[in-house]
Order: C-alpha cells, then sequence, then structure tokens
C-alpha cells in the first residue's frame, strides 16, 4: 500500500546524508562544545563551527550572525520579546500581520499584557501585504515590524525587499520568520534589510528540535535580550548546552539544501502544477488560495467547493498525509484564520486543504493523489444535497439557512 507524504510544511523527513553526518555525535564524539580543557570539548566545537559556517552561508551572513535556538518557535520569541525588552526605551509599538505563525501571534499577545502595543495588519484578498497600510501604520514608537518570509499555510511570499526599504526608511527593526523559505528559495537577510530572521532544521530536511536566530552585527547592530540565562552561551543570548548533534545534522541541511534547492524547487513546482491542473481538469469549482505568482514552488492551498475538508480527508487519510484549513480548537472545528484573513467565508476555508511537497515525493505519489482525492469529492458531492442544489442552479449565497 502506497503511503504518500504531501505535509512537508508541518515537518520534513531527515534526509538520509544529514542523519550519517549526526551519528558520531552521540557517541564518538560526544563532548560538550562548552568544555574548553579537552579534545571531547574541542571535537565538538569544531563541530559546531562547521555547522554555524553551513548555517551561515545559506543565508549569506556572517558566522556570528547565527544563534542556535531549539527551533523557530524559541527563535521568533527570543527575537520578538528580546527586542521589546532591549529597545524599550525607544518605543513599545511592533507591527506583524493577521496570517503569522501562531508563534509570533500568541507572543505579540503575551507582549501586549506587558504594555507592548501591537498593530496585526489585515493582507490583501491574496495573502500580500498592504504596503502603504504597513507604512501608514509606523509611528514614533515603533520598535518592531515582524512580516514572515512565507506563509505555511498558502505558500506565499511577501514582498521582502520592499518591506525592508520602508522598515530603513523609518529606522524600525525589521524581523521575519523565514521558517517556510529557508532552505527552498534564495534567502538572504542582509539583501532584504532584515535585521532578524527565525528559522528551523526540521522544516529543511533536518532534524527537530534545532533552529536558529539571526541577528545582524553590523549596519546596525542589533542586540536582544536574553529569554534564557546560564552560562552565557551563543554570545549571551540563549544560555543551555549546545545540541551538537542536532547542529551538525542542521549544518549539513544547509549545505545540502544551497546545493540543491534549485533542482528541487524546479521539479515540485512541476508536479506542484500538475496536481492542479490535475484536480482544475477532472472537477468543477476548485480554486486556488493565495497569490499563485509570488508563492513557494512546492505548496498549493485549494478549496474544493462544497466539500467539507475534513469530511474528504476521511476517504483516503489512511493514505495520504495532508493537512486541511481547519484547526480543532477544544470545542469545534474552527476555519483556518490564514484563509479567513484572506477573506475566504467559512464554507471556502472548510472545504480547502493544504498540499507541501518536498524532496522525497515523486510523480507517483501526484498521479496517486490526483486519483484519490478526485475520486473522494466526486464521491462526496455525490452524496450532498449541497452540491445537487448548485447543479441545479440555485444560488446558495442567497439561500437563507434556519438553525434549528
Ligand atoms: C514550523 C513553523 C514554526 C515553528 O517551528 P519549530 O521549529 O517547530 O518551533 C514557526 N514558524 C513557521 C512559519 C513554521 O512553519
Amino acid at each position: 500500500m502506497r503511503k504518500v507524504y504531501l505535509d512537508n510544511n508541518a515537518t520534513t523527513p531527515c534526509d538520509p546524508r544529514v542523519i550519517d553526518a549526526m551519528l558520531p555525535y552521540f557517541f564518538e564524539h560526544f563532548g560538550n562544545a562548552a568544555s574548553r580543557s579537552h579534545p571531547f570539548g574541542w571535537e565538538a566545537e569544531d563541530a559546531v563551527d562547521k555547522a554555524r559556517a553551513q548555517v551561515a552561508d545559506l543565508i549569506g551572513a556572517d558566522e556570528k550572525e547565527i544563534i542556535f535556538t531549539s527551533g523557530a518557535t524559541e527563535s521568533d520569541n527570543l527575537a520578538i520579546k528580546g527586542v521589546f525588552e532591549m529597545y524599550s526605551r525607544k518605543g513599545n509599538h511592533i507591527i506583524t500581520l493577521k496570517t503569522e505563525h501562531k508563534a509570533v501571534l500568541d507572543t505579540c499577545k503575551v507582549l501586549e499584557k506587558k504594555g507592548a502595543q501591537v498593530t496585526y495588519l489585515d493582507v490583501k484578498e491574496d495573502g500580500l501585504i498592504d504596503l502603504v497600510a504597513l507604512e501608514n501604520a509606523i509611528q514614533k514608537n515603533t520598535i518592531l515590524v515582524s512580516v514572515m518570509w512565507a506563509n505555511n499555510e498558502t505558500g506565499v511570499i511577501q514582498p521582502m525587499k520592499e518591506i525592508g526599504e520602508i522598515c530603513a526608511k523609518h529606522g524600525v527593526l525589521f524581523m521575519s520568520d523565514g521558517t517556510q523559505a529557508v532552505g527552498k528559495i534564495p534567502v538572504n537577510p542582509r539583501e532584504y534589510g532584515i535585521h532578524l530572521m527565525a528559522f528551523t532544521a526540521h522544516k529543511m530536511y533536518g532534524p527537530k528540535g534545532v533552529g536558529a536566530l539571526y541577528v545582524s552585527r553590523k549596519e546596525p547592530r542589533v542586540k536582544v535580550t536574553a529569554q534564557m540565562d546560564g552560562g552565557g552561551h551563543e554570545r549571551g543570548m540563549r544560555s543551555g548546552t549546545l545540541n551538537v548533534p542536532g547542529i551538525v545534522g542542521f549544518g549539513k541541511a544547509a549545505a545540502l539544501a544551497k546545493a540543491e534547492m534549485q533542482e528541487d524547487a524546479l521539479r515540485l513546482s512541476k508536479l506542484r502544477d500538475k496536481l492542479e491542473a490535475g484536480f482544475k481538469n477532472a472537477l468543477e469549482e476548485v480554486y486556488v488560495n493565495g497569490n499563485t505568482e509570488h508563492r513557494m514552488p512546492h505548496v498549493t492551498n485549494i478549496s474544493f467547493k462544497h466539500v467539507e475538508g475534513e469530511g474528504l480527508m476521511m476517504t483516503f487519510n489512511q493514505d495520504i498525509a495532508l493537512s486541511s484549513g481547519s484547526a480543532c480548537t477544544s470545542a469545534s472545528l474552527e476555519p483556518s484564520y490564514v484563509l479567513v484573513a484572506l477573506g475566504l467565508g467559512d464554507d471556502l476555508a472548510h472545504s480547502s486543504l493544504r498540499f507541501s511537497l518536498g524532496r522525497f515525493t515523486s510523480e507517483e505519489d501526484i498521479d496517486f493523489t490526483l486519483q484519490s482525492i478526485i475520486k473522494g469529492v466526486n464521491h462526496m458531492r455525490d452524496l450532498s444535497p449541497i452540491w445537487e442544489m448548485y447543479k441545479e442552479g440555485v444560488d446558495l449565497d442567497s439561500v437563507v439557512w434556519s438553525a434549528h
């Protein structure tokens, strides 16, 4: 039985070459990178130095600008809370987007309780930031703009250069959650006027539990207040014994990404396009969500109108792993806040599926997915009174549904 994994935006498998690089650092070279007095420590430190150079090289940064963390969630926290505390004398206003990852949004929410003023900007219908609204939102007390490079649900890529220029013009720090972009498309924070950038290994074929925060060291030299104290590791910005095997794996993953991203992106964009075309040719009322020009090569978010996504997934989810546009909260199934921010109604948001392809996705995977999901959609629509009404020409938007 084929098992197809199309949820690479949630996590990627570890590339076997990454695992090979990591293995010696669990037993043979198990030293603490902070042990300065013996060869066990020196070996570990050398391995971390090499990995730091590989990670820095992937994003065109200086090695000293890379702070290793436990992942992008921690990096987002360190960047936003760290700037808020470090620059409190300059101001307390932060600007971000409604479509950011929870690691950014929840961090901002917490800071609001500690005196921060946060503006959550709407996005346009295609998921892109409104640059005029951004510039208008900047105030005298604005210290930080936080905009993700690429969205995890839609793959939409924000105009980072233009945002960087606006931030530079107003002397505001620019932070980006680069998690979904780093290792997949060329990302260079310095070129784009980004001062802090969070990313993580497990979204780019590295291990889970290791990430990084890029912190600009020149023009300007940015500082963040540590959120973890105890020993002053990572230039005092993040204490704690370094996860040496994880960092070695992150470094290897970065080197592989640098060498292979162009080829991967080209191959995956063709498969992604095949998937979209296959659905559109076989089915009516299929909509791709978000801007289709400025987006990641391996992602598509598709609504199958009048089909409930969670139900649709049940028709194939033993065989195909992907995410729907609904999020399970404790009480109910909520439509994705990202899709709602794009202006999708609850019905279209609930009828969406996110397909995120990856390095190990094959053409056979895509063929199998098309076949299974087309069958599933047809099956669901055949059973649906709403679909029957649609086919009979009833204008469903004008129907007033009574709630009993
Ligand atoms: C996955 C993800 C995160 C969280 O990363 P972890 O390393 O799992 O903490 C943050 N931001 C975005 C955009 C993500 O996709």
